[in-house]
């Protein structure tokens, strides 16, 4: 008994020791250079301090929480990602809350009861745009502005349903007027982000969106060159607009993120190692790698998708740019890595969700597929429905899958019928991405979920274990441990 509490106060010992090694490493690698184009120079204070070893804490008890191969393994994701500080908080990269924040909290609250909630939720607040990109993930689409109310009913229902993050997308979202007065509608325990050109963002606007709590801004780049840049967004000046937003949102406190899309000729040319360098030079944050997807402008164009070599690539680079020997520079996110099935595969529809515009509520932001409108049904229930075809991760990207059978031209997203007979469940047999592996396990067919039993369903909806504040939350799906307390962070 005695040695059995030995070993396990050595554990924790040793495991807040690596925890808080790997936030205070991070931290002094990236040092105050890195941070002080965004974040003030104060964190060489005890305070910075004090932040670093709570965030080491709170890594090591979250760690402690996870079947301990998982815990291996996330151990091993976390090395793999070049951690900044910004504004005293710990930012792994934009697909998590900052640290400490009562969304970071939410988040590792989900993660560890394995709820199926949308962790992010992408919310598209406009169809319009001042640029003509021909790859625009949302055409096909064209809706008159909904109002703000409307908007932020629709805010409200997501957050209630659980989601910690939320991106404001389009469109082009800084044409709404409204924009940061609907940040502001998000509790403090969600992040915000801004997906965005960057259009007109000057330092005044950036200042209302930071004082309203945004989090992240996401600015899109198509290239270095101003001109190639402009030519694929079809609108002269974007380039310059890019540069100011960045500046702007810097001025402002905001962590910035660019994101550009690795066609095949931009892995090919070097463009994404010069967006690289470009990034490094202005003092960004982060930078996001999404691969093709067949969709939107570019639906049914198998032409424009990479091939294996090429995600390998992208899946490399996701490495070689958070190296911790690498000093400097964003933080890489290359979705071919993040959502490989080596990591954790596709979320659609079980860690995420997208709304569109008029309230149509699809899988991704990428997948056009509607299940329902939440302002005639409340999301809850189509987030349940969603549940028979999306109850777990899965491995591979659901648009590879489905994407040459959504007809060219088609109005999208398509309708909840036509989702419906597009999109089947995974099957028992199918593996689970290997994040979760381990976590969730396959349940055999008719098996009941009685609660509170190791294996079994729990923290359902209006559990005395949930957070107080999310009544919507669905049902979580079998686990592997009896773990079923809430995580209190603090
Ligand atoms: S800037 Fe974005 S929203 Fe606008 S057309 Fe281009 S891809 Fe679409
Ligand atoms: S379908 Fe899945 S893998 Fe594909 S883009 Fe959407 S979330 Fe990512």
């Amino acid at each position: 008994m005695f040695i059995g509490r030995g070993a396990v106060i050595v554990a924790v010992l040793g495991l807040f020791v690596i925890a808080s090694g790997i936030a205070l490493s991070y931290s002094s690698r990236s040092g105050a250079g890195e941070d002080s184009c965004q974040s003030g120079r104060g964190e060489q204070s005890i305070m910075g301090f004090w932040n670093r070893l709570k965030a080491g804490a709170s890594i090591a008890r979250m760690l402690l929480r996870l079947p301990p191969a998982h815990c291996w393994f996330m151990f091993g994701q976390l090395r793999d990602s070049k951690k900044k500080w910004h504004n005293g908080r710990l930012r792994i990269n934009s697909f998590l809350p900052p640290y400490p924040s009562r969304a970071f909290n939410r988040w590792c609250d989900h993660a560890l009861h394995r709820r199926r909630v949308p962790l992010s939720a992408y919310m598209a607040v406009t169809s319009r745009c001042p640029c003509r990109c021909s790859h625009c993930s949302y055409a096909h689409r064209g809706y008159d502005d909904v109002s703000s109310e409307r908007l932020a009913a629709a805010v409200r229902q997501v957050r209630e349903l659980g989601a910690c993050m939320i991106g404001f997308t389009g469109g082009e979202p800084l044409l709404r007027p409204d924009l940061a007065k609907l940040i502001a509608s998000v509790s403090d325990d969600t992040a915000t982000l801004l997906f965005t050109t960057g259009h007109r963002l000057d330092v005044e606007r950036a200042k209302k969106l930071a004082d309203a709590g945004l989090t992240t801004a996401v600015v899109s780049i198509e290239s270095t060159d101003p001109d190639e840049h402009d030519a694929i967004r079809g609108h002269r000046g974007s380039f310059a607009g890019v540069q100011r937003a960045i500046e702007a949102c810097h001025q402002a406190g905001v962590f910035t993120s660019f994101s550009t899309i690795a066609f095949a000729d931009r892995i090919e040319s070097g463009q994404l190692d010069r967006i690289y360098e470009l990034a490094t030079a202005w003092g960004v944050g982060e930078m996001r790698v999404p691969n093709p997807v067949a969709t939107g402008g570019i639906a049914g164009c198998s032409g424009s998708m990479l091939d294996q070599q090429q995600m390998e690539y992208l899946r490399r680079i996701h490495k070689k740019y958070n190296d911790r020997k690498r000093d400097g520079g964003p933080t890489m996110a290359s979705i071919a890595y993040m959502e490989s099935d080596d990591l954790f595969g596709c979320g659609a529809a079980y860690h995420h969700m997208f709304v569109d515009d008029s309230g149509e509520v699809c899988p991704c932001d990428l997948t056009p597929l509607s299940f329902g409108n939440l302002h005639e049904r409340p999301l809850a229930e189509i987030w349940e429905e969603m549940g028979e075809y999306f109850p777990r991760p899965r491995c591979g990207c659901l648009m590879n899958e489905i994407g040459k059978r959504i007809p060219c031209n088609a109005q999208l997203p398509l309708l909840p019928s036509q989702s419906r007979s597009l999109v089947s469940a995974p099957t028992d047999d199918m593996p689970l991405p290997r994040a979760y592996q381990g976590l969730l396990t396959i349940p055999s067919k008719g098996t009941t979920c009685p609660q509170g039993k190791e294996g079994v369903c729990q923290t359902p909806a209006g559990s005395d274990e949930g957070p107080k504040d999310t009544p919507h939350l669905p049902a979580t799906y079998p686990v592997t441990t009896s773990d079923s307390e809430s995580l209190p962070l603090h």
